[in-house]
């Protein structure tokens, strides 16, 4: 993976701005830590960003967390609260998961100049450190409204960190550290978006017994109720009555999402020979679903992000994404996609751009760009490199020097590398 390869998408302009800011870290220790290196947006993220950090000259490590079934169902259930849900936090839970991280720290030396842990599942590894260097914590989630008493729990970690990136401002909380805002971003040399051409993708789906004589509608996603699969189930028989179309529900098993097998089981009574439910990890299969897809499904109650949304329209295929979160930002209502609050307002846009190839073709077009211009791994590395910049301290640190920890704190909000474009601002209401 190499940031060059970025130029002909981004142009040498901002390639060497790049550079440039990546000199001064030349050499720093970076470590990533997570829960999984396999399911779901972050892994996705992680295993290009941290390749790329390497090639712009930052020496960085991916790690990830252990844990038994206890602890991921404790922190799932965590995720779940942190979009809303409601949570039994019992002492004995709070013990499983703090103890957990404890032993991770004696697994993990870190010798690092930052330390960057991504989503709750790590978050209180900060405790059994005392190396003054810069902790950032990165959350991924949908915040828009957090279960109060565990944000209060959880608080008392996130107060130790240097700084806090959330996905989007309307994600903003009431903590110490001060809060900056990255908008996760795509690989597109990765196996999930590089290009394939049509008989590749023929193949691809036919091996997976695909029929692909009919427009596909399509959802890629953990089989999670964020995602809403019941609701892209009910949209597509509602559809269906008016234009001929077939289903393709894949979702894969993440290592720290323990619910998944379940829902998945919960919906396979459903299937048809028009109506596929597929649970099974295969990239290629991700994206050749989306590049032939007629129109691909994002029909989340709640979003974070949705790496997905992205990914579809990185290959020019319309998205109908739930009103929620992140996809606000991905997606602008009729211009490269839909945003819609309800099954009828789903089943509706699916018959409408199943039925016009002008308007697929339009949208399409858009997506794309929409991805070029803001969704792309270098803004996401280069959004990194500001803030890893504005911690002046870590020069102290290598120096040996007395500091305080209450000293690290970046020396001004970093400006976001995304232009800024009100045509992508989240639509109101
Ligand atoms: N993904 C995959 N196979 C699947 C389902 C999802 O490879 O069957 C990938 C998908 O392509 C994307 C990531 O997992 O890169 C999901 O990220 P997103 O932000 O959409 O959702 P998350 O799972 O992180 O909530």
């Amino acid at each position: 993976m190499n940031i060059n390869e970025y130029e002909t998408l981004i142009g040498a302009e901002t390639l060497e701005r790049i550079w440039q800011k990546a000199k001064p870290l030349t050499g720093r220790q970076v470590v990533h830590i997570s829960s999984t290196y396999y399911g779901g947006g972050v892994a996705a993220m992680l295993g290009p960003l941290s390749l790329l950090m390497n090639d712009v000259g930052l020496h960085t490590e991916w790690r990830t967390i252990q844990g038994n079934p206890d602890f991921f169902a404790f922190t799932k259930a965590v995720h779940n609260a942190l979009q809303g849900a409601e949570i039994q936090l019992t002492d004995h839970v709070k013990w499983i998961y703090e103890q957990t991280n404890r032993d991770n720290a004696v697994r993990n030396q870190l010798n690092h100049d930052f330390v960057i842990v991504h989503d709750p599942q790590p978050l209180s590894l900060i405790q059994s450190y005392s190396r003054p260097v810069p902790w950032i914590w990165r959350c991924h989630i949908d915040l828009t409204a957090p279960n109060p008493l565990l944000w209060e729990y959880l608080g008392g970690f996130i107060d130790r960190y240097n700084a806090v990136i959330v996905t989007i401002p309307e994600y903003t909380q009431k903590i110490r550290p001060p809060q900056f805002y990255f908008m996760p971003a795509i690989d597109p040399f990765s196996l999930t978006n590089v290009d394939l051409g049509a008989e590749h993708i023929d193949h691809i789906l036919e091996s997976a017994r695909i029929p692909t004589d009919k427009p596909l509608v399509v959802q890629v996603s953990r089989f999670d109720r964020w995602k809403d699969p019941q609701g892209v189930i009910d949209a597509f028989k509602i559809a269906r009555r008016d234009v001929e179309c077939t289903l393709v529900l894949l979702g894969a098993p993440a290592a720290d999402d323990p619910e998944g097998q379940s829902i998945y089981e919960s919906l396979l009574s459903q299937q048809d020979e028009r109506l596929l439910i597929i649970n099974r990890e295969d990239s290629l299969l991700v994206n050749a679903l989306q590049r032939r897809a007629t129109v691909v499904l994002q029909k989340s109650l709640r979003e974070g992000f949705g790496l997905t949304v992205a990914e579809a329209l990185w290959k020019g295929t319309p998205v109908i994404g739930g009103n929620v979160g992140g996809i606000r930002y991905q997606i602008r209502d009729g211009v490269n996609g839909f945003l819609v609050s309800s099954v009828a307002e789903a089943a509706g846009r699916i018959i409408q751009v199943v039925r016009d190839q002008a308007l697929r073709e339009r949208l399409g077009a858009a997506a794309h760009e929409t991805v070029r211009r803001k969704f792309l791994l270098s803004r996401s590395l280069e959004q990194y490199l500001d803030l890893l910049n504005s911690f002046e301290i870590v020069v102290q640190v290598r120096e040996n020097r007395e500091i305080e920890r209450a000293m690290l704190v970046p020396d001004a909000p970093v400006e976001s590398a995304v232009p800024t474009d009100a045509a992508l601002a989240p639509v109101a209401g």
